[in-house]
């Protein structure tokens, strides 16, 4: 579940490489019967996704007389139909893009240059979170950087902040944590066993402290004390250090030997995110593709730093996802402005940002929505830090496809379980992860 919320906004790709050619056209229901011009905009998203977006866009036709034809997808099934009509020679018009795909779409020629498009549109990029603008730049070897041609633009950033159940640390007597000072681990595990009780006396745990997920957690932890994944131009797999074990291990005991999650069998009748809505659960993540939902929840909440496991500071993944325009587009100009006007227009972002299923695009509406009179959660500014200052792009943002990064999850279950400790662990994991980011960069030097 929390991973089908996850890549409904910000997360990664884990599709496989593209080896698909783009050809020309950009399908027949792009052309109305009429001779209407009409493009298509392909996307996914739960329910409130797709009725703000189709709000957004209602007003675009309205303004530009640009008829749009919405396809929208579950979030799990989107890379698939994607890779589906690239293949079929029917690329969208306008489509979201992964940062991890882009490289692949831009060397098979499916996505367009915007660079000179966008620069003619007038959009002010400096108002548009820069991590956000340069996730889509690639200058033919590197992306992320702030010299490469646009091959999009942000559909949003996505700060996977941190929030606890303030009703419930409030009923259990314990002061509130800090929303500037980062809770230490030692701190965060104190709190957390305070909070796992039996809170009806009938002999078993029904609250717990925590309950996270290591594919989406771990890396708050591990960068908070000083490891990382790769080196920095992401050609060595560097999990075998003491750094990421330490982290790692620590993640694993919070189940086996502090014991303030629930157990495997708990968490197999009710999730920790349905566990989490239900009031079950002391400390969560929060993105803010949750936040439509949790304020809908019976307790309050807030965001608060992520406890850090080391000295290396607070961390945590900034994600994004983008959206581009077809190479083969018949009316790229429209396409473009289609995607400006979804990325930086000013109303549009508010049809967005009102909906709470983003944090707004541009930086001076972002600080304003920060700072409204009774924002729920009232910390809104946390997610305006992780996009600005300390968020941190996954692992296998920039690199070309995932599967190097994707291996280090594949076994790791001996270790969550307690049989295997996270050292030895990612001693034998560590060779595998570098044989595949190996043929990962082979592979983009033969796209290149
Ligand atoms: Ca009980």
């Amino acid at each position: 579940m929390i991973r089908r919320k996850l890549l409904a906004a910000a997360a990664i790709a884990v599709a496989g490489t593209l080896t698909l050619t783009a050809c020309s056209g950009s399908g027949d229901d792009s052309t109305g019967d009429g001779g209407d011009k009409t493009i298509t905009f392909m996307f996914r998203g739960g329910p409130d996704e797709k009725a703000a977006y189709e709000a957004a866009i209602a007003k675009f036709t309205e303004d530009t007389g640009t008829k749009v034809k919405v396809i929208v997808t579950d979030a799990d099934q989107y890379a698939t139909k994607l890779q589906a009509s690239v293949a079929g020679n029917n690329v969208p018009d306008v489509f979201y893009i992964e940062q991890a795909s882009l490289q692949s779409y831009v060397a098979s020629g499916v996505l367009m240059d915007i660079t000179d498009q966008v620069d003619a549109s007038g959009v002010d990029l400096s108002n548009i979170w820069e991590y956000g603008v340069n996730s889509y730049r690639f200058d033919g070897t590197t992306q992320g950087t702030p010299d490469g041609a646009l091959y999009g633009l942000p559909k949003d950033v996505g700060p996977f902040s941190f929030g606890y159940n303030k009703t419930m640390l409030e009923a259990a007597g314990i002061p509130l944590p800090d929303k500037d000072t980062p809770l230490t681990w030692d701190e965060f595990v104190a709190i957390s066993k305070q909070l796992t009780v039996d809170k009806n006396g009938d002999g078993t745990l029904d609250q717990w402290g925590t309950g996270l997920n290591v594919q989406w957690n771990l890396q708050s932890m591990v960068w908070s004390n000083g490891g990382d994944w790769t080196n920095e131009d992401h050609t060595e797999v560097t999990v075998d250090t003491p750094e990421f074990a330490e982290a790692l291990q620590k993640f694993a005991d919070l189940t086996n030997v502090e014991k303030v999650t629930p157990s495997a069998s708990d968490a197999a009748t009710l999730d920790t995110y349905q566990r989490w809505m239900a009031g079950e659960i002391g400390f969560f993540p929060v993105g803010p593709w949750d936040v439509s939902v949790y304020n809908d929840l019976d307790f309050d909440y807030d965001l608060i730093p992520w406890p850090t496991v080391g000295d290396a500071g607070t961390a945590t993944w900034l994600g994004s996802l983008g959206i581009g325009v077809s190479a083969t587009s018949k009316y790229p100009e429209d396409a473009v402005k289609l995607v400006t006007y979804l990325s930086a227009d000013a109303d549009a972002q508010q049809t967005l940002v009102d909906a709470n299923i983003q944090i707004p695009n541009l930086i001076d509406v972002a600080e304003a929505w920060a700072a409204e009179e009774g924002a729920e959660p009232a910390n809104r500014q946390e997610f305006l830090d992780i996009a600005q200052d300390y968020g941190r792009a996954m692992p296998a943002a920039f690199t070309y496809g995932a599967e190097w990064y994707d291996e280090l999850w594949t076994n790791i279950q001996p270790v969550l379980d307690g049989k295997q400790t996270a050292a030895d662990y990612l001693k034998e994991t560590q060779p595998k992860m570098q044989t595949l980011l190996d043929e990962s960069i082979a592979n983009a030097e033969q796209a290149g």
